[in-house]
């Protein structure tokens, strides 16, 4: 169904007018298909689900309100000041409209903003974690037990090493020969799932972000300040050190995740302190201390994890992440567990920088 089709059947729902619709895309997501939806007098965003990673919408959707409807009353009092993002009702009062088999949204567009893929400098560092810190501060009295778990064991390394073992004791595409020595280097540190058990036994339970990618926030086009924090489809009970740890993964290194210049995968200091201050400071009467001192771990689990899962992708045959070229998957295995080792290189000092602030 081509998307002018798509869009007059959303102007209906969502009460634009249908002949004036227009639907083009916005954005860079990986996940959903986002794209703005105008008539000559409105525009808003609209989004169809990737019900392949999210298989229940409705869940999504309930855990986003709950969200948005706390972050609303912090507001009003004052308590929290950047844009919150809002889903839109239709006609009927309805979230959610299915359009052949396929399930759209409609979210309040935040205009005069933009998002950037990259960490660009500290000071962007700096701006999007603090961000992501004032988001998780208004989310302190949120009782996190209410939201779905909507990618269950989304952060259970214990769970992802056994993925792993199986697809291993299978190997179906005969690659583990070949990748030997990478799987050795990740089985040495298994350990790290006891560790991770042993620290979440000491830190609260949290209603956390768990996609605190710099393009999940909007900065102002005005003021390159921090406008909104964004994508809430991933949010869920968790804890703080993984939304800090995917800021280290996914802030700090020069080189992309599928880089194959591993020489050059490493912790830029500089911008982890940036990102640590950003995101420690609005968190100072919130954050425990225990829960402060997982940061480091936090730092090590997510690139170790996502690693760990491009591995076993690449060992099952590249089933699950886009692959655009052989050993994709294996590339980005390789890069992650070298970010993984620049933070048990750096520890100290990043730990240093932690306690400081
Ligand atoms: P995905 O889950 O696919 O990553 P996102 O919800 O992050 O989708 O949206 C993708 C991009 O679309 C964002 O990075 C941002 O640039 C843009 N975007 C999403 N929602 C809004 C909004 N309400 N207002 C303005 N831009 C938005
Ligand atoms: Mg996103
Ligand atoms: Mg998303």
């Amino acid at each position: 169904m081509e998307y002018q089709a798509v869009a007059q059947q959303l102007a209906d729902e969502y009460g634009l007018i249908s002949e004036e619709a227009k639907m083009k895309p916005i954005g860079s997501g990986h996940i959903n298909t986002t794209m703005l939806l105008q008539d000559n007098h409105k525009t808003m965003v609209v989004q169809k689900l990737n019900t392949t990673v999210f298989p229940n919408p409705l869940h999504l959707v309930e855990n986003a309100r709950a969200i948005e409807q706390h972050l609303t009353a912090k507001a009003l009092n004052g308590e929290y000041s950047l844009a919150i993002i809002k889903h839109l009702a239709t006609s009927s009062g309805q979230y959610l409209v299915d359009i052949n088999d396929e399930v759209w949204r409609a979210l309040a567009f935040i205009g005069r903003s933009y998002s950037e893929d990259v960490v660009a400098n500290e000071q962007q560092a700096l701006t999007a974690a603090n961000a992501f810190g004032q988001f998780a501060h208004a989310l302190n009295d949120f009782d996190a037990a209410q939201l779905h778990h909507v990618i269950p064991n989304f952060h259970n390394l214990a769970m992802r090493i056994d993925a792993f073992n199986q697809v291993l004791a299978k190997d179906e595409h005969g690659r583990a020969e070949k990748c030997s020595d990478v799987i050795a280097a990740f089985q040495q540190q298994f350990a790290l799932a006891e560790e991770l058990q042993q620290a979440q036994k000491q830190v609260p339970l949290r209603a956390c972000h768990n996609d605190t990618k710099i393009n999940n926030m909007l900065f102002s086009t005005q003021s390159d300040a921090a406008r909104a924090v964004i994508d809430l489809d991933t949010c869920m009970p968790g804890n703080w050190l993984f939304d800090f740890g995917d800021m280290v993964r996914t802030f700090c290194s020069p080189e992309a995740e599928d880089s194959t210049n591993l020489s050059n995968v490493q912790v830029r200091e500089n911008i982890f302190a940036a990102l640590a201050q950003g995101y420690i400071e609005p968190l100072q009467d919130s954050v425990t201390a225990a829960e402060k001192d997982s940061f480091i771990l936090g730092a090590k689990v997510m690139p170790f994890m996502i690693g760990l899962r491009f591995l076993t992708d690449h060992l099952d045959g590249d089933n699950y992440f886009a692959t655009h070229r052989a050993n994709h998957n294996l590339d980005r295995a390789k890069n992650q567990f070298a970010l993984y080792s620049s933070v048990l290189e750096k520890e100290d000092c990043l730990n240093n920088i932690i306690r400081a602030i």
